[in-house]
């Protein structure tokens, strides 16, 4: 019987031991963490964001790194296969905006559960709180070693992650394996990740959470794309979702400036006759007060100041000119980009395994026999919208599938 080890228990290692399992093989998931499925547990703010449910052939496009190498793995197992296996073992789910999909619980955990119900009905075995150090080749059996146990394998797939969110177990092992078998790294990169600005307000702002806003990223007043939606200030700049898509657009030691607008749904004027009506109402009030209508209180001294209008003057003393000044600060509000957080807060890592060196349609190498590669820790990244998970059961599905049919 042949042996096929997995190393990690994250949806990209779950689904290559779902797929690779048939009644002639052992397949064995080897986990470092207590449990599986720990970075799992916190994608998606906890509700995890399973897939997205937009045609299959939108995928490519929000693929960043290497859509290419992902066609046929994406068509031989889609978002619509994923969400029908993880049905058919009782997990519901509701398709939100920009068509994520989401367990119907609002419970990342949900997800997790059901991968166990389907490995413990599959008799996969799991190892938990063991660390594969090092892999070698010998006469076609792997041996693979932690600190206390060698494992022979046949066949293995390196479904480590990448290196964003250590704390989850993703700390890099699989790209130190992978160059042990001569394979090429990619430098890893933060992606999807929160920026760090330069500004006098950071203290001021920190917490402050927006909606409905409209952020632009510009380069020399030339703008490299907008997105709509929530972001917050932190305290070392900006993050948030559509910080977050926004962070992939920019490149490095490039002059950026980010471009908040307040009232992205009221063109100049709408926003003027606007402040004119608020003006109406508060005309004796100081213009801090003035403006609690239209902004939440914490950005109110920072539009000011901004803007050059003295908070203690009255509404009645603001002049035209002040009072345009304060629309286009309210639809300018801009902070200077100094850099992105470090690679352990990116959501995804960019780079790693290059795809140069993988057989796209099986995921095995094509240095080593019977060695495959699943999910982040190969060089493909995704934007936000549930399409990095997609990525990692695709891959992991193709890998486990040939397995399966080797086996
Ligand atoms: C905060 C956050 C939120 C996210 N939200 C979403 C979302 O909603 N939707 C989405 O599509 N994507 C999301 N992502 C991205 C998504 O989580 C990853 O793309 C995905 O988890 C990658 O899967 P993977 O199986 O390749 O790696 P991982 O999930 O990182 O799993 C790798 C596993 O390998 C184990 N391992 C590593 N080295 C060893 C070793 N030497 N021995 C044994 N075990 C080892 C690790 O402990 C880990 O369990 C999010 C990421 C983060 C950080």
């Amino acid at each position: 019987m042949n042996n096929v080890i997995i190393i990690g228990a994250g949806p990209a290692g779950l689904l290559a031991a779902i797929s690779a399992k048939n009644e002639n093989n052992n397949v064995i998931i080897i986990e470092k963490n207590e449990r599986i499925g720990k970075k799992l547990f916190i994608t998606g703010k906890g509700r995890c964001n399973i897939t997205n449910y937009s045609n299959t052939e939108d995928f490519f496009s929000k693929i960043n790194t290497n859509s290419k190498f992902m066609y046929s793995s994406i068509y031989g197992y889609t978002n619509f296969d994923i969400l029908e296996l993880l049905s058919n073992y009782g997990l519901e789910y509701k398709v939100e905006r920009g068509n994520r999909v989401f367990p119907k619980s609002d419970k990342s955990s949900d997800v997790i559960k059901t991968f166990k119900k389907i490995i413990d009905d599959l008799k996969i075995n799991i190892i938990l709180n063991e660390k594969i150090d090092y892999i070698e080749k010998k006469d076609d059996i792997f041996n693979l070693y932690s600190k206390n146990n060698r494992y022979e394998a046949d066949y293995v797939v390196i479904a480590t992650g990448g290196v964003s969110y250590p704390a989850t177990g993703s700390t890099g092992d699989g790209y130190k394996f992978a160059k042990n078998f001569g394979h090429t790294l990619v430098e890893t990169e933060p992606s999807l990740v929160p920026l760090e600005i330069y500004s006098d307000y950071i203290k001021e702002l920190q917490g402050v959470s927006l909606k409905n806003v409209e952020v632009s990223i510009k380069n020399k007043e030339k703008i490299l794309q907008s997105e709509f939606g929530e972001m917050i200030f932190t305290h070392f700049g900006v993050s948030g979702p559509i910080i977050l898509k926004l962070s992939n657009k920019i490149e490095k030691n490039r002059d950026i400036d980010i471009v908040i607008d307040l009232k992205p749904k009221l063109d100049k004027e709408t926003l003027d006759n606007r402040i004119i009506r608020d003006f109406e109402k508060y005309n004796n009030k100081d213009i801090s007060n003035g403006l609690k209508d239209l902004l939440i209180q914490k950005l109110i001294p920072v539009i000011l100041k901004e803007a050059k209008i003295d908070e203690n003057k009255k509404v009645n003393q603001i002049t035209k000119e002040e009072r345009a000044k304060l629309g286009e600060t309210i639809k300018n509000l801009t902070f200077k980009f100094k850099s992105f957080r470090p690679i352990k807060d990116a959501i995804i890592t960019k780079g790693g395994i290059s795809t140069k060196e993988i057989n796209p349609k099986t995921m095995e190498s094509k240095i080593i026999d019977n060695l495959y590669f699943a999910g982040e820790v190969i060089d493909v990244d995704a934007m936000t919208g549930g399409y990095n998970l997609q990525v990692a059961y695709s891959t992991g599905y193709a890998a486990g599938r040939d397995i399966n049919e080797r086996t």
